[in-house]
């Protein structure tokens, strides 16, 4: 199933998408996204009955969709250099000697960064001018857990969406924790669904795309990521309580605007799509 969180005729609602086009309403099984996940399997056998009844959706076009999960339970946790092609231009960039992480690299995106996915990401020069693009496959956690098997770690999953971690390069530089470079408002459009787990059979074997004004800039696949989903979780949940509907970012490829010769930044009107195979894509405009 494809979930949804959508605005229609100013009320907030979750919905299950079918047919590519219409939305059966799932909001008397649960108010919000984070609610029906926490709902497991059960929320997922109601909504697949309700689909199923439906007579009369939604039309797609008819409503605004938003970030799939619009205000996560707590912090987006995502993985840096979590790609080695990337983590090479990376260090490389910066003029430092190239290392892989022998331990996936965690930092954080504050809540309020969350944006939809056909959402403008806003524009500051007064803030940052060096504002990039990372295309990742996102993962949703599907029930709390601890200390998770590498072989149990992807039955914790409940789906899976399209990030990208827009990152303001300068600020992530000048406060050496990434956490501030990376929370700006409006950077981490998500979405513009959860494809449900059951749909992705192996989610190592996703290919991972960013265009900028239509010009491809990153072309990667998930099975090239240094640590997998599943080891990530495993590291992720050791000795700390993973949650149902948390965020887990798994990583961009290569091809990042701060590494390329000259580097490039985004600018006003600049339009950015990523997309993760078998998912969907993302579209977000550079706001002024
Ligand atoms: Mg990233």
């Amino acid at each position: 199933m494809k979930l949804i969180s959508y605005r229609y005729k100013d009320s907030v609602a979750i919905g299950a998408l079918t047919n590519g086009h219409d939305i059966t309403p799932l909001s008397d099984i649960a108010l919000d996204m984070v609610s029906l996940i926490e709902l497991g399997a059960e929320g997922l056998s109601q909504a697949r009955e309700h689909v199923n009844q439906a007579n009369e959706g939604i039309a797609l076009d008819d409503v605004n969709l938003l970030a799939p999960i619009p205000r996560p339970v707590r912090n987006i946790m995502c993985l840096g250099k979590n790609y080695a092609a990337h983590a090479v231009e990376s260090h490389r960039a910066r003029g430092e000697k190239v290392e892989l992480p022998q331990f996936p690299l965690i930092f954080t995106k504050a809540t309020t960064a969350v944006n939809g996915p056909f959402d403008e990401i806003p524009y500051d020069p007064g803030i940052s001018t060096k504002i990039d693009y990372e295309a990742e496959l996102a993962v949703i956690i599907g029930q709390d857990g601890r200390n998770i098997s590498r072989e149990e770690a992807l039955s914790y999953v409940y789906g899976y969406t399209v990030m990208n971690d827009v990152t303001a390069r300068d600020l992530q530089r000048q406060h050496k924790q990434f956490f501030k470079g990376k929370s700006l408002d409006g950077s981490a459009p998500l979405g513009p669904w959860i494809v449900t787990a059951d749909e992705i059979d192996d989610p190592q074997n996703l290919q991972v795309t960013c265009a900028v004004n239509g010009v491809q800039k990153q072309e990667g696949h998930t099975s090239q990521m240094i640590f997998s989903i599943a080891e990530t979780i495993y590291q992720l949940s050791k000795g700390m309580t993973l949650l149902a509907g948390d965020i887990i970012a798994t990583g961009t490829p290569s091809g990042v605007g701060f590494a390329r010769t000259p580097p490039e930044y985004l600018k006003p009107g600049d339009e950015i799509v990523c997309t993760v195979e078998r998912i969907g894509s993302i579209r977000n405009r550079i706001a002024g």
